[in-house]
């Protein structure tokens, strides 16, 4: 099994890295990307772990991006996390999460939510700073029962622990990723809520800019919509990736090891990676099958 979207402690994850891909393993992924968000730091500790489990290491990352005001995931596979461009990109959006961080906290102060910047900061342990964080602040804390319900009260756009910040534009995302080396890869086009028009213009410029492929099988998307993005994948010329977006135990869409296979008609963004055929081959679940 191929796993091409998963996240540890160095952003918004649960496990460590060396955890995370020891999970991995003992779920039957054979290749694994690890696609913190705008961060690299995990790469070398899931390295050594997958070299000594036998497992195929991808080096990911999973850029924030905003593009008409909107905020849209690229996920870069393959990548090289020392790239210049890319690194001192990444380092820029991290500075930003501390602004908006700040931000943040102001706003949750305002309805009399006291101490959620360092209460986030807490629950940081390695890496960036996330909305996720300041959900488990403030599920710590009482204010919501669980993380969903924290996301739809408190930080969501129109909600007080809400902030619009300006992420890096979908044209350095995608030049920083293919100019290391990597692909592009649009991370679950499901869940943008673009409508029909805004779908198509972003998968044209996304395509336009250097993209490769679409996640059409992921965590987050429901089986229609594994159907739905393979047809506009084939649609614009694009591959299709497959990730279950794993956050850890409690905290993830989808576990790791349950991934579907890719739709009839898909061509997979790892057709031409040396060493991945064989692993590609073995067998997978059907969508639906469980
Ligand atoms: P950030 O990049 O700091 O804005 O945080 C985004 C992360 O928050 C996503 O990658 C998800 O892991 C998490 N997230 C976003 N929306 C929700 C939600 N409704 N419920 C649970 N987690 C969410
Ligand atoms: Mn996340
Ligand atoms: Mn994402
Ligand atoms: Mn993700």
């Amino acid at each position: 099994m191929i796993d091409l979207h998963s996240h540890s402690t160095v952003s918004d994850g649960l496990l460590t890295p060396e955890e995370l891909v020891t999970y991995a393993a003992s779920k039957g992924v054979r290749a694994l990307a690890l696609t913190d968000h705008d961060d690299t730091a995990g790469f070398i500790e899931a390295k050594v772990t997958a070299d000594r489990h036998g497992i195929t290491l991808i080096p990911g990352v999973e850029i924030s991006v905003t593009w008409h005001r909107r905020t849209l995931h690229i996920v870069g596979l393959n990548i090289n996390p020392d790239h210049a461009p890319l690194a001192k990109g990444l380092l820029e959006i991290r500075a930003g999460r501390h602004i908006r961080a700040k931000n943040m906290a102001d706003g949750l102060e305002k309805i009399g939510i006291q101490g959620s910047l360092d209460g986030a900061y807490s629950y940081a342990r390695q890496g960036i700073i996330s909305r996720t964080h300041f959900a488990q602040f403030l599920v710590g804390q009482g204010w919501a029962p669980n993380i969903r319900a924290v996301f739809k009260n408190y930080l969501v756009k129109g909600k007080p622990g809400y902030f619009e910040h300006s992420w890096a534009s979908l044209e350095e995302a995608i030049s920083w990723i293919t100019g290391s080396g990597g692909v592009a890869v649009l991370a679950h086009p499901g869940r943008y809520d673009l409508g029909r028009t805004n779908m198509l213009l972003l998968l044209e410029e996304f395509r336009n800019l250097g993209g490769s492929a679409i996640e059409v099988v992921t965590g987050s998307h429901t089986v229609e919509q594994y159907q739905e993005f393979a047809k506009l994948a084939r649609l614009f010329g694009l591959q299709a990736s497959q990730g279950s977006d794993y956050h850890g135990p409690g905290h993830n869409y989808m576990d790791m090891g349950r991934l579907p296979e890719l739709p009839d008609g898909c061509v997979p963004v790892w057709q031409n990676w040396p060493g991945i055929d064989e692993i590609a081959m073995q067998p997978q679940m059907k969508a639906g099958a469980y």
